[in-house]
């Protein structure tokens, strides 16, 4: 194997897929710690300790204790090199999460054992599906009363519609939690609760007829006996190719605060979950192990250190190697670019990076040249596809304290939709600016960011819309046609594509019917 092959073979990159609250913070933390990024897992949002979770970078994260940002954790585990990209949890920040999930060759999906399936992770899971992206699962918060887990198994198959494999099984839980049986090995790991912050010496019993069971858990024994024969009758065993269509889970139960199982969980994700995948272009399929370079920006991020006011624009590598110095083609500006110093992410930490292979993330500096969805690549012509802005819910009008820096305004808000902040609406008949959101917290950044990055003061006014959608038509004439019929519902985007802002849905719907050529885009392309 050559050494591009040995190091795309090493690699697993991968992102949590929850409901807000479900512990992905957590199992973040103790994912480090296993890895011996970080000695001792940082608390939580710092609620607890003072100490903030070292994914946490903006300031405001930490005042609303909430991810902001994505970030990016490499660390090694079980021979592998594995990367992680931290998603922002709340629910405001989704189209970058989304964004992140086109950047990773599989999820881990976690759950609140005592909560079952929640709202969030449906629509992530949604969001999966567009690529068929591999899913491993955590059961989370055993160290609480939680629900029957054959119930939340059945409950994962039935709203999710993947089919479930039990790799470890819980023995008891809440109060009584005293550790799984780990279905392949045949062996029961005990819990010990009270060791949340290190890593220790688990008590691993061989073999579930073992009467060192009976003795260590008593009563509890028999019953697990009993209830594992249930379980290997009932549900699917482990199957590798059809968790590799997306079709099947692997199922892991733990705690993520007691520390307990999230071992198991990597265990699998190193030895199951895909290598870096190939990426489609506009021209053909890329493979990781072509020794071309190429990779496409998924995120641009600012503010991640406010002693230097820089953005970053993460790019996943999907081919190829980068190496320090090295020059790419830019492609959509139709130039070479050098890369003299981009970043890696090593356990958060940012570092130069010497060398980085396909599924690795480095993080370029971006002076305004580079814009979501950009592809790099060793010269060639292509661009990779796939990287969606999605249609926003939420609008505003968006007005300047001082009128004479409406061009400073306009700027700023191209560029903040640029990166994916936010997007911006332009009306053909007026000069109105409006701002659209995923969710509400994004308006706030927002203006918090147009004040100190472009020194200009806004405010919002609320507005009537309710949704809006790319609009596209092969006919030319009858785009015309719609344009000037629909000019009170017609507005240009931040990268100038054609939108229609409709008041109502019925509106929408109405509009839709009228037009039937008109194509309605719930996403666009960047
Ligand atoms: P996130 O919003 O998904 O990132 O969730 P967090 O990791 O912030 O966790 C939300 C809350 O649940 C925090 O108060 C955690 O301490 C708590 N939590 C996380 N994992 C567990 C667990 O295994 N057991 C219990 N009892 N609480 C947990």
């Amino acid at each position: 194997m050559s050494n591009l092959s040995q190091e795309v073979a090493k690699r697993r990159t991968f992102a949590i897929i929850s409901h807000p609250d479900a512990g992905k913070t957590t199992i973040t933390e103790k994912v480090l710690l296993f890895g011996q990024a970080l000695q001792k897992a940082g608390t939580v949002k710092g609620k607890k300790s003072g100490q903030h979770a070292k994914s946490d970078w903006m300031e405001m994260e930490k005042e609303r204790g909430i991810s902001v940002t994505t970030s990016v954790m490499q660390f090694p585990y079980g021979g592998k090199l594995v990367n992680l990209l931290d998603t922002p949890g709340h629910e405001d920040f989704s189209e970058d999460t989304y964004r992140t999930l086109t950047a990773v060759d599989s999820c881990l999906m976690v759950i609140d054992s005592a909560k079952g399936v929640e709202e969030r992770t449906i629509k992530l899971m949604e969001v999966t599906r567009l690529r068929d992206t591999p899913i491993l699962t955590f059961m989370n918060k055993l160290d609480r009363d939680t629900r029957d887990p054959i119930e939340l198994m059945d409950e994962v198959e039935d709203v999710l519609k993947i089919a479930c494999a039990p790799i470890t099984w819980p023995i008891g839980m809440g109060k009584g939690f005293k550790g799984v049986y780990h279905l392949l090995r045949d062996e029961v790991i005990l819990y010990q609760s009270g060791q949340g912050h290190t890593i220790q010496e688990k008590r691993i019993i061989k073999g579930l007829d073992s009467p060192e069971l009976d003795e260590a858990i008593g009563s509890y024994a028999s019953d697990l006996r009993d209830e594992i024969e249930l379980v290997k009758g009932a549900s699917h065993e482990f199957d590798q190719e059809a968790f590799l269509a997306g079709e099947l889970t692997p199922v892991f139960f733990g705690t993520a605060l007691g520390n307990f199982g999230v071992d198991h969980m990597l265990d699998g994700l190193v030895e199951w979950a895909p290598t870096p995948q190939p990426r489609e272009t506009d021209q053909r399929v890329v493979q990781p192990t072509e020794d071309g370079f190429s990779g496409f920006v998924f995120k641009i991020q600012a503010n991640m250190d406010p002693q230097h006011r820089d953005r970053i624009a993460f790019v996943r590598i999907v081919s190829g190697s980068y190496n320090q110095g090295m020059k790419a083609r830019h492609v959509r500006i139709g130039k070479d670019v050098r890369f003299s110093d981009a970043l890696t992410f090593m356990a958060g930490d940012r570092e130069h990076a010497e060398e980085a292979f396909a599924g690795d993330i480095i993080g370029l500096h971006n002076h305004g040249t580079i814009q979501l969805g950009d592809t790099f690549t060793a010269g060639e012509d292509m661009k990779f596809t796939g990287i969606p802005n999605f249609a926003p819910e939420l609008f505003r009008r968006i007005r300047l304290k001082d009128p004479l820096k409406a061009k400073q305004l306009q700027k700023g808000l191209i560029q903040l939709s640029e990166e994916g902040a936010v997007q911006v609406f332009r009306p053909m008949r007026n000069n109105d600016l409006i701002v659209g959101a995923v969710g509400v917290l994004q308006f706030d950044v927002v203006v918090a960011r147009l004040k100190s990055e472009y020194k200009v003061e806004a405010i919002y006014e609320p507005i009537n819309v309710a949704t809006a959608r790319w609009v596209t038509c092969s006919d030319d004439r009858k785009l015309d046609e719609f344009q000037r019929k629909n000019q009170d519902n017609v507005a240009l985007d931040g990268a100038d594509r054609l939108a229609y802002i409709a008041p109502t849905m019925v509106n929408l719907n109405l509009a839709q019917e009228r037009y039937p050529d008109v194509e309605f885009h719930k996403t666009r392309e960047h």
